[in-house]
């Protein structure tokens, strides 16, 4: 076994400063305990900042002048915009923001006629080491926090609301963790987000569990682990190639646990959930696109977590810069669809929304660093 980048630890950098949404709804009384406030207040305090997605204490004129003296505290500024990109006319958005230590991180606002989605980051940096994504080349920086999560939810919630996305105010009604870092890698705090996104205000967003997906490389346990959740989350699975030697290299976590042991674990995870766990497959020309990987991913993930139960999603690799690596040719890319669903299985292409806000994993960080 080669020894493996920093899978469960990030380096002690320091988290934020605590947030009102680090906190679960005893921790959050405990709080106004310790503030000295009744619990009503700080419960005020929560219905605005989930329900109105406001953090702007001053605007809270329901809460005593006092009141908000001792509840501003709970609301530091954690995650500041610098840089905001849009394209698709005006219907993606992409914001590069930075933490209270100038960390960076970077999620993506979608707006479709049914839909508005949010890609977050939940680490800064990545430890996973993927050769194909902006991200792992620059490795781990630090996890975020519950609230950093959480707070590029709110902000994409109020701004869609606020109608950021044209055509008028819209919901915010899916969250993927599909931007910077190895969600399961920052399991507990991203646990805690995923409650506080959608338990219903004042303990949480409100944001339909149906609609929220952890992507992952494949970190076995930490599956396991949300299986035991009862969150009915999608889960979706990063593989990329249906066989050992390949993902050894490209999804380097693989030498650790093997492309069968992921797929029974995601099986596993459906099996409990009821839901349709998703497989990410990105598309790259000569290196993952073979017609015999086709026929083996759709075989195995028939016969390993069950036809009716997986869904593939092939992404068109975004070249990152400096790659020779590139995105396969149309016809071997409809070659490939057409062999999984010949296996029985669900298989559609991404959209590839914001390539030129280099929207693709890491890359509007990378190209500001
Ligand atoms: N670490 C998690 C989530 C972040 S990446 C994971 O790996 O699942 C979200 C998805 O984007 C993953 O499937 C990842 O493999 C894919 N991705 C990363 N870089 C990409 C690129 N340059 N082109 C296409 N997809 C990419």
């Amino acid at each position: 076994m080669t020894s493996l980048p920093l899978v469960f630890d990030a380096p002690r950098r320091a988290l934020p400063p605590r947030h009102l949404a680090d906190l679960d709804p005893s921790q959050r009384r405990e709080v106004a305990g310790e503030l000295g406030l009744p619990a009503f207040r700080i419960d005020q305090l929560a219905r605005q900042y989930f329900g109105r997605f406001t953090a702007d204490i001053d605007a809270m004129t329901d809460l005593p002048a006092a009141a908000r003296e001792m509840l501003r505290t709970l609301l530091p500024a954690l995650v500041t915009p610098v840089l905001e990109q849009e394209c698709d006319g005006g219907a993606t958005r992409k914001t590069l923001w930075k933490g209270h230590d100038g960390t960076r991180a970077e999620s993506v606002l979608m707006g479709y006629p049914d839909r508005a989605t949010v890609c977050v980051s939940s680490q800064a940096g990545c430890g996973m080491a993927c050769p194909f994504c902006a991200t792992g080349q620059g490795g781990l920086e630090r996890n975020l926090s519950t609230a950093e999560i959480v707070e590029q939810v709110r902000q994409a919630a109020a701004a869609a609301r606020d109608g950021a996305l044209g055509g008028g105010p819209a919901r915010l009604s899916n969250v993927v963790f599909m931007g910077m870092g190895e969600p399961l890698a920052n399991y507990k705090r991203v646990v805690a987000a995923v409650r506080r996104i959608t338990s219903p205000a004042p303990d949480g967003l409100g944001i339909s569990a149906r609609g929220v997906t952890v992507s992952t490389v494949g970190l076995v346990p930490a599956i396991d682990k949300l299986t035991a959740e009862g969150l009915p989350v999608t889960l979706a699975v990063s593989l990329h190639t249906p066989d050992d030697e390949l993902r050894d290299t490209l999804v380097p976590v693989n030498n650790r646990w093997k492309v069968d042991e992921v797929l029974d674990a995601a099986r596993r995870y459906a099996m409990a959930t009821g839901r349709r766990v998703s497989i990410e497959y990105a598309l790259i020309r000569d290196v993952n696109d073979h017609s015999w990987r086709a026929d083996l991913l759709g075989k195995k993930l028939a016969q390993r977590i069950g036809k009716h139960r997986v869904h593939v999603n092939l992404i068109p690799l975004n070249p990152t810069p400096g790659s020779e690596w590139d995105a396969s040719p149309r016809p071997v890319q409809d070659e490939f669809v057409r062999r999984v669903q010949a296996a029985g299985v669900a298989c559609t292409v991404r959209d590839t929304r914001g390539r030129e806000i280099a929207a693709a994993c890491g890359q509007l960080a990378a190209s500001q660093s």
